[in-house]
């Protein structure tokens, strides 16, 4: 018979292995992750997790009974160490191996690591797995954490600034670039964002380089800047983006460079072996250049990709990308992908307290961004159009 194996059961590799039984995937399929938890939504961890007083619950990508009625193997708390494409196997941590016919990477990122002086203190958190958040919930709720300092004015860094200020402390965000969120939204949304953020009591700090962290003992007291300047701080957050886990796909000697390198279907430079979600790089038709795209919305798209490829079945049909974010009472959601624009129209409005951004390359629309607005996400998705459409 035939099996698919797929490395990672976060949302991309559960999508996909979802979407393979959807799609009338006859053959044998393992859902292997190295995590111990039944597979879960990582949103929540940035938001809901953080605040609230009752002790919060992973939200699961499915219940554990939709693994057992699909006859999908869920092996939890493996890590496979080893593809060896010549003899279709890979090993586990054990030694153990198992074999496959197709392989699916869904092995997600980790996220980027503090390099100055001190970044090994007490007190200095990042963000990615339940116990992360779990822990970043217990430090903010210490009775001795009032000055919180967050590194990276990134989505992730807002939201734990909205969590913090929130819980009445004392927030300052530290970004080496001119702005917030400049990665993924337009100056229009990120100024409307930080202002709202300011109103609320979060200090910004823009153009600022870490040098170094200042220690009581083992623990964090300061952040250091390049300009002298001290912040005092009892915890940090470091959200200073992610990289691509490719260390087993370039040992095995598939083309990476910033992610794994896909086609239009989702397939390596192995054609039986895929790779999907935040650990993916390649073409999207919204967009010119190679993306590697780190959303919820993507990871399903491109499992759903990757199934249909997988089964012979026809690509889906493409959707714009989009994500969404919690910050501070803002509901901020983005369609496509804010590059390659030249026109920028924005409408605010001030009570009730909204914001829709329109992004076009000429006649094009490439993306749109709105605060408050999630009534007009169906007819804004219809609105855009692709940057170029891919050969079938
Ligand atoms: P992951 O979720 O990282 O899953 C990969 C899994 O593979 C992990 O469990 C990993 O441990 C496992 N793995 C890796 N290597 C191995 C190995 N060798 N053996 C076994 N297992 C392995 N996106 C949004 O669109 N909206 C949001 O509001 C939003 N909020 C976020 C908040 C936080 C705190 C974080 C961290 C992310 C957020 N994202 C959000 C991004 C979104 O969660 C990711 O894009 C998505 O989880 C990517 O899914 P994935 O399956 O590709 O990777």
């Amino acid at each position: 018979m035939d099996t698919t194996v797929i490395i990672g059961n976060g949302v991309a590799g559960t999508n996909a292995a979802a979407t393979l039984r959807k799609n009338g995937y006859e053959g044998a399929i393992k859902l292997i992750g190295e995590e111990v938890a039944l597979p879960y939504q990582r949103p929540p961890l940035s938001k809901a997790w953080l605040r609230g007083s009752d002790r919060p619950q992973p939200t699961p990508i499915r219940p554990l009974s939709f693994f057992q009625d699909n006859n999908i193997e869920l092996m939890r708390a493996r890590k496979i160490v080893k593809i060896d494409r010549t003899k279709r196997r890979i090993r586990f941590s054990d030694g153990k191996t198992t074999k496959f016919d197709t392989l699916i990477l869904a092995t997600g990122a980790a996220p980027r690591r503090l390099d100055v002086q001190g970044a090994d203190l007490k007190g200095i958190h990042y963000l990615r797995h339940l116990g992360d958040s779990a822990g970043l919930r217990q430090a903010l709720a210490g009775a001795d954490c009032n000055d919180v300092v967050i590194i990276g004015a990134g989505v992730i860094g807002l939201e734990v600034a909205s969590a913090a200020v929130e819980q009445g402390k004392t927030v300052t965000v530290i970004e080496s670039a001119a702005r917030a969120m400049a990665r993924v939204a337009s100056p229009a949304t990120t100024n409307f964002v930080t202002q709202s953020l300011t109103d609320a009591g979060v200090k910004f700090l823009f153009n600022k380089k870490i040098e170094g962290f200042g220690a009581a003992g083992h623990r964090i007291c300061a952040v250091n800047l390049g300009d002298g300047t001290e912040v005092k701080a009892d915890l940090v957050l470091a959200g200073i983006g992610a990289t691509p886990n490719v260390a087993l796909a370039e040992a095995a000697g598939l083309e990476c460079d910033n992610g794994i390198c896909v086609d239009q279907d989702m397939r390596t430079s192995d054609p039986k072996i895929f790779a999907i979600g935040d650990c993916a790089r390649g073409d999207n038709i919204y967009a010119p250049g190679k993306l590697r795209i780190e959303t919820v919305h993507n990871a399903i798209s491109q499992a759903q990709i990757a199934a249909a490829a997988i089964c012979n079945k026809e690509r889906p049909a493409p959707v714009p990308p989009r994500f969404w974010s919690d910050l501070k009472g803002m509901k901020v959601q983005a369609l496509g992908i804010a590059a390659g624009y030249d026109l920028v129209r924005s409408d605010a409005t001030q009570d009730p307290s909204a914001l829709e951004v329109h992004l076009k390359c000429g006649d094009r629309l490439v993306a749109t961004e709105t605060v408050n607005l999630p009534s007009r996400q169906s007819t804004l998705a219809k609105a855009i159009s692709p940057a170029a459409l891919i050969d079938a």
